[in-house]
């Protein structure tokens, strides 16, 4: 169990999941109430299809809902598209955005990524933004320099720190099994941690960083230790209630 930590754990469903996944939520909902959760939040990101029924069953509880991606645009003609204040008409209250796989299959830039992350904070969306590096520039040991500007360009210069959440994800390690060591994970947290102070000042202390990538009931409690590391993004763990709930035992 981690007692000095308020965490958040997210569970990204990605294209995952539908009515039938109902029951998840519920035992989720049942798990949350019992362990009288003193700081830590928890939070699902389903499928845009799912956030209003879900958002209603988690309505009187406190897991968090949320979606995976937004507009940078208010409304109008964007065909196809979803803005923050729509999401939080169907019951989010949270967002993912500038996913890896958003980065790579949408061809989303970092431009892109800011103007969105600035709507959602607009709308008053806790705001989760990803970054991370890819195999090839962790080899040529470009790590930091890839997050450096990644945090540069996709966040916006006036935010809410309390609803800005970052969520450091190697590319390598999602979906694969494969994590960093420790000492690699507190390395890469304490640099985002330093460049969100320089670039924020005092506020950047709120601003939560979470690690994401094959986290699982095996690894959650040593990453969870971490200095610098504020929760965890889950992708393949959260799908299955048995493997999420062996995540959140950890947290108070
Ligand atoms: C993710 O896609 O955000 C993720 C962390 O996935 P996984 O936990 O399955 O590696």
């Amino acid at each position: 169990m981690i007692k000095n930590k308020k965490l958040l754990i997210a569970g990204n469903w990605k294209m995952n999941g539908f009515k039938k996944n109902l029951s998840v939520i519920s035992l989720l909902i049942k798990y949350i109430k019992l362990k009288k959760l003193k700081s830590s939040e928890i939070l699902i990101c389903p499928p845009n299809t799912l956030i209003d029924s879900f958002s209603n069953l988690a309505k009187r509880s406190k897991l968090l809902i949320g979606a995976q991606d937004c507009s940078e645009n208010e409304t109008g003609a964007f065909t196809g598209e979803v803005s923050p204040s729509m999401l939080k008409d169907s019951g989010a209250q949270a967002v993912i955005l500038g996913h890896s796989e958003r980065r790579e299959y949408q061809e989303e830039s970092n431009k892109l990524i800011h103007a969105k992350a600035k709507n959602s904070l607009k709308n008053d969306l806790l705001t989760i933004v990803c970054v991370g590096e890819s195999l090839i520039q962790k080899k040529n040991q470009n790590t930091l320099r890839v997050i450096g500007e990644q945090l540069k360009k996709s966040l916006p210069d006036k935010i809410n720190p309390n609803n800005l959440v970052i969520a450091y994800e190697p590319i390598w390690a999602i979906g694969s099994g494969l994590i960093p060591d420790n000492a690699d994970i507190y390395k890469v947290h304490s640099f985002i941690s330093n460049k969100l102070n320089s670039r924020y000042g005092n506020k950047s202390k709120k601003i939560k960083i979470l690690y994401g990538g094959s986290v699982n009931k095996k690894n959650a409690l040593s990453i969870l230790s971490i200095k610098y590391v504020d929760g965890a993004l889950v992708g393949g763990a959260s799908l299955k209630f048995s493997d999420f709930k062996a995540i959140l035992d950890f947290c108070n």
